[in-house]
């Protein structure tokens, strides 16, 4: 059972995260993770754990605690939250965003307001609430547990778990980590299912360079112009799909989501997915659509220089995310299809981020965490399915993937948040959680400690 005092520490840490205003714009003088990260020392201040604060670059600062096991052989567990949060537009919101308030909705359900409130200060807040009272009250388990607030996941963690992971691996290495996101549950006539997530959509971002021939832009006529050569990509791109993939996994995650007989029908046949899509929730469609598809998003598009001149150049970014076992080589392919023939001697085509160290797309769930987890999903929600499913974005679980470490996202949602709501909110207006979901979320890694080493 979820007991008040943490659940109060843990609203009451939440707020001040948002209030923090850690935003990062993708520039390394945003972010201000420092003003995070000092908050969080300063909440473990006096209990006599092992802090280390990481700054790669002036105010970027992550930090680190750790809580010693009684066996050093034992495995260790890190709970990871990033600290960090992305812009938002003001306007949109019916609140300050950066406010952290507290506020009762019509229906009477207490929310913190805020940026970050799904995505992942509620982790993050819940995840410290929790690894304090473990040290507090003097819980020692067989292995260590690792406390890491970490700076710039929204910006590709270059400044944060990449930074961490390949240059202070002893300070984070580990043997599991929990992190976001999952969790959220569907109450259907065959029962309660909870999704938790064991695995990212990888990306394969490419920057397409456009080539034209410049000319007058008063004699349009037959002119080799890139910016109409870049549009037409854009176009193609958005009238042709790679097929769908309607496997396991996915029929797993439809069946969990609890639509009715008719419609989980429509959306397990590729001739009826996507008017069955069209039916849905707008956030629950996105989500569905980008966990049967490899997605390909035409995101950036620069071209010429003056408006009288017809552009010999166009510089084209295509956002594209994978599923689980498709290759960069898929992607290509896919690309080349779709630009066709005729335009494909024009491009010359980059890959971005190609860098990053591989990571399998999904951890196992044959573990010994997974199980914990399952067991203490249980304690809030008896009988629960616990699915396992995959984060259509990025999230620095990556990071730990590559290094062979199981990492896994979750949390714990109460029946106030639908699938479809929660989806909507990460990253969109009006951000915000109950109180009930922090409650159940920072009794869930008190519940996870207790089980993973029995
Ligand atoms: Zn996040």
């Amino acid at each position: 059972m979820p007991n008040d005092q943490l659940t109060n520490e843990t609203v009451e840490l939440l707020q001040q995260l948002i209030r923090n205003e850690c935003v990062n714009e993708g520039t390394e003088t945003s972010g201000h993770e420092d003003r995070n990260a000092r908050l969080l020392r300063d909440e473990l201040d006096g209990l006599g754990v092992d802090i280390e604060m990481i700054e790669p670059a002036p105010g970027r600062t992550s930090m680190i605690a750790r809580y010693e096991g009684t066996d050093p052989s034992a495995p260790t567990l890190c709970l990871m939250g990033h600290t960090d949060v992305v812009p938002v537009s003001p306007d949109g919101w019916t609140r300050d965003p950066f406010g952290g308030e507290l506020i009762t909705a019509a229906d009477g359900t207490p929310e913190v307001w805020g940026r970050g409130a799904v995505d992942m200060l509620n982790l993050t807040s819940s995840m410290l609430v929790a690894f304090r009272e473990i040290v507090r009250t003097g819980r020692r388990y067989p292995g260590d547990i690792i406390y890491f607030a970490v700076a710039d996941e929204e910006a590709g963690g270059v400044l944060g778990a990449r930074h961490i992971v390949d240059h202070h691996w002893d300070a984070v290495g580990c043997d599991y980590v929990l992190t976001e996101y999952g969790g959220t549950p569907t109450f259907t006539d065959e029962g309660t299912f909870v999704l938790l997530t064991n695995g990212e959509k990888q990306a394969a971002f490419r920057h397409l360079e456009i080539a034209g021939q410049p000319g007058h832009g008063s004699m349009p006529y037959g002119a080799d112009n890139a910016l109409i050569k870049a549009a037409t990509i854009v176009h193609r791109l958005s009238q042709r799909e790679r097929a769908p993939r309607l496997d396991e996994a996915f029929r797993d995650r439809v069946r969990a989501l609890g639509f009715d007989a008719e419609l989980e029908r429509k959306l397990l046949d590729p001739a009826h997915l996507e008017d069955a899509l069209a039916e849905l929730p707008p956030g629950t469609a996105r989500n569905l659509h980008s966990c049967c598809h490899m997605s390909f998003s035409p995101n950036v598009m620069h071209s010429g220089e003056k408006d009288n001149t017809v552009p010999d150049h166009a510089d084209l970014y295509i956002d594209i995310r994978m599923l689980p076992g498709e290759t960069q080589e898929d992607a290509d392919q896919h690309l080349r299809e779709v630009i066709g023939e005729d335009l494909w001697p024009s491009v010359t085509m980059h890959r971005k981020f190609d860098d990053e160290p591989k990571a399998p797309a999904l951890s196992s769930t044959d573990t010994p965490l997974w199980s914990a987890l399952d067991d203490a999903i249980q304690m809030a929600y008896p009988g629960a399915r616990v699915v396992p499913s995959f984060v259509t974005g990025g999230t620095d679980a990556r990071f730990f993937r590559a290094k062979g470490v199981p990492a896994y996202g979750c949390g714990l949602l109460s029946n106030k948040v639908s699938f479809a709501e929660f989806q909507s909110r990460f990253h969109g207006n009006d951000e915000r959680i109950d109180i009930e979901s922090l409650a159940l979320t920072t009794q869930l890694w008190l519940d996870v400690c207790d089980r993973l080493w029995r």
